[in-house]
């Protein structure tokens, strides 16, 4: 499907998840479209430098998987028949929340499992298939270009394959730019030595450390689960997460509250898992064989970059997907806020006049969208943070997450309320729906001592 012309050239910085996907949407509006990114693309569906949390647990949830499909059509068949699984939520998996286990009822919620680095392959393919982006890889931005209050261009540097440094920048014309270069984006920087100034940045850090570690998975393992999600607790300040890989393996990943050092080797891993607030992670992977040392990845504070709220910004300029603002992991919404943005800058391009309307209206519908992930992630996190001057609003959304993560596990409505806030299926208020704010009011929990069987 093309859309309208309405620019020349824009111009992407980034090819992760958010800059792929921010890419193809332009090929539809652009007479060229260049892709930027740092990186030389691996051949496989393997870890590489640009995304280092890349090797850790990562779920795609239901509306980012939605919003992949409308982008590029029949992708999930695909990353299925690559070896992706379909997990149904909370029927395929045991969920132990603060508050005991959360039923396994059959739901409406399904995310994807699998390895992060073959979602990116597969995306990618995609968009090569489609023939209508110039990817320059090994290519480094370093700047932006702007003059009378708006964009007009980048500043791109190319790795010398000679001596593998880097050669003088060049400036790249462009009618609009995309920073999709991730959480250590250089924006607000490059802003701030155009005469912009910086973005004011909120940030909730719980100091949280994953560790992780890839089994293969046993030959006769059947405990009638998908994947496990084990959530922390004060008494626990440790997450722990099993999803399955492609190939028959399981990946499992540590969160580790609080700044508490990582485990350094699968010996040192084992014993972690083991002081989860339950077994079964442990148990499960007992005798099974390690493929892959363990990797650590501390990068996981909650940060909004305030682009939004600056006196002055250029004109069409884009920050999109983790470079915007992104959230502790632990709650898998990541990609999926990054997928539905630039599904949100199909839109706005597609409805709105010119790209000065179609960036303000993206600004708009890009804080809609990021805005509850925030207070759920924060929300929860903000029991974290220890004796500190709150205001009442936060400390009211810390109590009222808290509890509601407990009473999820006795009440199916609040459960589900749960689920739609994760999977951001339902209004973005869900959390505070009348008859959800009463269960969680009144309290209670479940039976955090045994994993609950498929009902
Ligand atoms: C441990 C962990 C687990 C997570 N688990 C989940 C999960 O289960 N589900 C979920 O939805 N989300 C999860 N997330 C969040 C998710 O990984 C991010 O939201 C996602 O990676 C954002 O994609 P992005 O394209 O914005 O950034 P990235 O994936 O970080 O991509 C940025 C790209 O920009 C390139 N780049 C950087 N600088 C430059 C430059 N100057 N010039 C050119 N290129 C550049 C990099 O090489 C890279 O390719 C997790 C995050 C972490 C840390």
């Amino acid at each position: 499907m093309t859309g309208r012309r309405m620019g020349e050239r824009a111009i992407v910085l980034g090819g992760g998840i958010a800059g792929l996907c921010a890419a193809h949407v332009l090929s539809r509006f652009f007479g060229e479209v260049t892709l930027v990114e740092r990186d030389r693309y691996p051949d496989g569906p393997v870890w590489r430098r640009g995304v280092p949390h890349g090797g850790h647990a990562h779920n795609l949830f239901q509306s980012g998987l939605a919003a992949l499909e409308r982008l590029f059509p029949g992708v999930e068949r695909e990353l299925v028949a690559q070896g992706m699984r379909r997990v149904r939520m909370p029927e395929d998996v045991l969920l132990l929340t603060p508050g005991g286990w959360m039923p396994r009822f059959r739901g409406r919620h399904m995310m994807l499992a699998g390895s992060r680095a073959l979602l990116d392959q597969v995306v990618r393919t995609r968009l090569e298939q489609a023939g209508r982006v110039r990817v320059r890889e090994a290519a480094e931005a370093t700047g932006l270009c702007a003059e009378d209050g708006r964009m007009t261009g980048v500043l791109v540097r190319e790795r010398n394959a000679e001596n593998d440094g880097w050669g003088e920048p060049a400036r790249m014309p462009a009618d609009l730019v995309v920073d999709a270069t991730g959480r250590h984006s250089r924006a607000p920087k490059w802003l701030e030595r155009l005469g912009y100034g910086t973005p004011e940045e909120i940030v909730i850090d719980s100091r949280t450390v994953y560790a992780t570690c890839v089994f293969e998975r046993p030959e006769l393992h059947d405990g009638g689960w998908e994947s496990v999600l084990i959530q922390a607790t004060g008494d626990s300040p440790q997450a722990g997460i099993l999803i399955p890989l492609e190939n028959g393996r399981w990946l499992v990943s540590l969160a580790l509250v609080g700044g508490r050092p990582a485990p350094a080797d699968v010996e040192e891993f084992r014993a972690a898992a083991a002081t989860l607030r339950s077994p079964v992670i442990s148990d499960a992977v007992k005798g099974a064989e390690p493929l892959t040392p363990v990797s650590s990845y501390g990068v996981t504070e909650n940060r909004w970059r305030r682009f939004d709220a600056m006196p002055r910004l250029p004109r069409r300029f884009v920050p999109l997907g983790d470079s915007a603002g992104y959230l502790n992991p632990s709650y898998s919404q990541g990609i999926s806020v990054a997928v539905r943005t630039a599904l949100a800058l199909e839109t706005a391009l597609r409805e709105e006049r010119s790209i000065d309307e179609a960036v303000a209206s993206l600004r708009r519908k890009a804080a809609e969208i990021f805005e509850p992930a925030w207070k759920m992630s924060v929300g929860s996190d903000l029991r974290w943070l220890g004796p500190m001057k709150l205001p009442l609003r936060s400390r009211l959304l810390g109590w009222y997450m808290q509890r509601l993560l407990e009473v999820a596990a006795r009440d199916r409505r609040t459960a589900l309320a749960l689920l739609d806030a994760l999977h951001m299926t339902g209004p973005g208020a869900a959390l505070f729906r009348p008859l959800v704010a009463f269960a969680v009011l009144r309290g209670g929990r479940g039976d955090d001592l045994v994993p609950p069987a498929r009902r």
